[in-house]
């Protein structure tokens, strides 16, 4: 008997779930819960973590989940580090369903680094425009370099100031295009760009907006997650199930 889980929180879980939910096929949707307004998916929806590996862990016995499908986003490694271990103790398939990286192309000044604090670090130097494009989970970290103006694109208006010294905040939520994009980087003034290397197209418009105004990109590349099957098509997931079933 087939139930799905599906790790969401990217708009490849909300395709994979309308697909799931097409074909009739059972599942639940999980949210962490991180953004006010999540959302509404064709599925059963949980909010919130599960507890670490046990928590998920008995939540799949519980819920006699046959299939996980981790389509969160690929800076999400603890969930997905979770799903790895979780999954090898209950003894519940597991794949991965996630946009491949982004790479460069001709025209492209990237910087790439290895984590934010290594973005930070790369700020060093005389005061600049900034668009910080990357949620508002680590924005503190930026602190360090307070010289900088900072515009933070958000999903939701934060409750609580910011916690950088001189900021400004937009806020919106994907997919972008590239004529939003060039707007905002226009009339902002930015000078550089800093976010993670989310990959898909829902995000890509800054790159080439960043391309086309000649601007540099400090790319955070992705966090080391452990050895696991990824798929990068819908078509997979589901030639996946019917391999594992
Ligand atoms: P994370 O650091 O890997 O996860 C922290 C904890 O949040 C997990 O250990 C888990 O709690 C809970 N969690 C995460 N994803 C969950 C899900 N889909 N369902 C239930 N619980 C979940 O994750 P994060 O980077 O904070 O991202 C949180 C969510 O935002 C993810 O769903 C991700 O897809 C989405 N998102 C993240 C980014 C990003 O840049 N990181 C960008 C866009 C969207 P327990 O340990 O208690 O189970």
């Amino acid at each position: 008997m087939i139930k799905i889980l599906i790790l969401g929180g990217t708009s490849e879980a909300s395709a994979l779930a309308s697909a799931v939910a097409k074909r009739g096929l059972p599942a639940i949707f999980s949210y962490a819960g991180r953004v006010n307004t999540p959302k509404p998916q064709p599925l059963p929806t949980r909010i919130g973590g599960f507890g670490g590996v046990n928590g998920l862990a008995t939540f799949l016995v519980q819920e006699r989940i046959s299939h996980i499908v981790d389509a969160t986003h690929p800076f999400a490694a603890q969930m997905s580090t979770s799903v790895v271990a979780a999954a090898a103790q209950s003894g519940v398939k597991a794949i991965a369903f996630t946009r491949p990286a982004w790479q460069t192309v001709n025209g492209d000044q990237w910087q790439s680094v290895a984590s934010i604090d290594e973005a930070v670090s790369t700020l060093a130097g005389p005061p600049q425009r900034v668009l910080l494009a990357i949620g508002r989970m680590h924005l503190s970290a930026f602190a360090a370099q307070p010289q900088h103006h900072y515009v933070l694109r958000l999903v939701d208006r934060p409750t609580s100031p910011p916690p950088l010294p001189d900021v400004s905040t937009v806020i919106d939520r994907g997919p972008f295009t590239l004529e939003g994009d060039l707007a905002l980087l226009q009339t902002q003034c930015i000078q550089r760009i800093v976010c993670k290397n989310a990959g898909g197209e829902g995000a890509a418009s800054k790159l080439t907006a960043a391309r086309t105004l000649g601007l540099p990109i400090v790319m955070i590349e992705r966090p080391a997650l452990p050895p696991r099957h990824e798929v990068h098509r819908i078509d997979d997931v589901f030639s996946w199930i019917s391999d594992h079933t």
